[in-house]
């Protein structure tokens, strides 16, 4: 594989990007080259970008992607689940690649908090093969990532976000125990807000409640399962609390999930659920995320209390076939509704940012 491709760089945090040229190499085993198709904006890029955590710089973003395989390294001739790859497969892959076998790997089967783990997305562009995120041509997925050959009928709109937003959802919905006749309260209606509430219908929830301030997004979440959505602005927590232990009678909610990114409404949350209840808290990314609550809460209700952070690989499997499954049932392809080239790569970022988009795509 000779010559080079364009990335999308910034040299700073919150600094322009500029596109610049890099040379591709030829495949090392265990490696696979792909032109990227699309690849869209996460949170997490955003809070990258504007320097709220560390990312080396200079820096190229994107790790919710998907592209085309253009060359598979030696032994690269079958994804996950043993299905063979050609060149021409659209193919994802997981935002996560581990450096080899660990004690988190092995034993407790948690390979994403594998010590060294590294992320697409998350690496300077200095770094080789400056190919390894989505804001550019190309990308090779690397030695000990996952990687799934796309179905033909999943559109690139609705599979660029499977390796990271439902992966996620799927890992959340698991933590949070959403099963059968169960119901489900989502503190915020984001995009993971929403592949969260229709997951847990796919999973068999009874009832999903969604709690967001913004009328567009409660407005959009039927669409997605939510069955009732609850505007929390000007209301006081214990009116808030009520409401919704109201609708989940008798005792309240078996489950809550916060993916909203405020830590303030984790003690509302952990009052709307029944004795025995599950709160998983998965939208709190960033570092200093501080909150009060009575801990007698958790004990009385013997509540149990879950973080969750990025996703084991059979999540990304389960991701792919979640959204294949019920595509026709929620119109997850609404949800990449802004499209940017490699050169408009500030203006995809601003926004999303600005919450103008619910996920930018760059299509490069
Ligand atoms: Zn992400």
């Amino acid at each position: 594989m000779a010559g080079s491709g364009k990335i999308a760089v910034y040299d700073a945090p919150n600094q322009p990007f500029v596109v610049r040229e890099y040379p591709l190499r030829r495949t090392r085993p265990g490696e696979m080259l792909v032109r990227v198709r699309m690849s869209t904006i996460c949170r997490s890029d955003i809070h990258s970008y504007e320097g709220r955590r560390p990312n080396p710089c200079p820096g190229v973003l994107g790790h919710e992607i998907i592209g085309t395989v253009v060359e598979l390294g030696e032994g690269c001739d079958r994804d996950m689940r043993g299905q063979p790859l050609a060149a021409g497969d659209r193919v994802t892959w997981s935002e996560y690649f581990i450096p080899g076998r660990s004690y988190q790997s092995e034993v407790l089967d948690i390979p994403q908090k594998s010590p060294g783990v590294e992320k697409y997305g998350h690496m300077a562009v200095t770094a080789d093969p400056h190919f390894h995120g989505g804001f550019g041509e190309y990308c090779y997925i690397l030695p000990r990532s996952w990687s799934l050959k796309l179905p033909a009928d999943i559109s690139d709109e609705e599979a660029t976000p499977v390796n990271c937003g439902v992966a996620t959802m799927m890992s959340v919905t698991e933590a949070a125990g959403i099963g059968m006749g169960q119901t489900l309260v989502v503190q915020g209606l984001g995009l993971l807000g929403l592949y969260g509430a229709a997951i847990a219908k796919a999973r068999g929830a009874r009832l999903v409640i969604g709690i967001d301030p913004v009328a567009a997004r409660r407005k959009l979440a039927s669409e997605f399962g939510v069955d009732e959505a609850i505007n929390p602005a000007g209301c006081d927590e214990a009116d808030l609390v009520r409401a919704v232990r109201d609708r989940c009678g008798p005792d309240g909610a078996d489950a809550v999930v916060e993916v909203c990114g405020v830590p303030e409404v984790i003690p509302a949350g952990l009052r709307m659920l029944r004795v025995g209840g599950r709160y998983a808290v998965a939208g709190v990314v960033n570092p200093e995320a501080w909150v009060r609550f009575d801990a007698h809460v958790l004990l009385r209700g013997l509540i149990t209390l879950r973080g969750v952070h990025n996703y084991h690989p059979r999540h990304l499997a389960q991701a792919l076939d979640f959204v294949t499954g019920n595509r026709m049932r929620f119109p997850f392809r609404w949800l990449v509704d802004g499209k940017y080239s490699l050169a408009d790569a500030g203006r995809a970022m601003r926004d999303a940012a600005q919450h103008r988009v619910l996920r930018a795509a760059i299509v490069p």
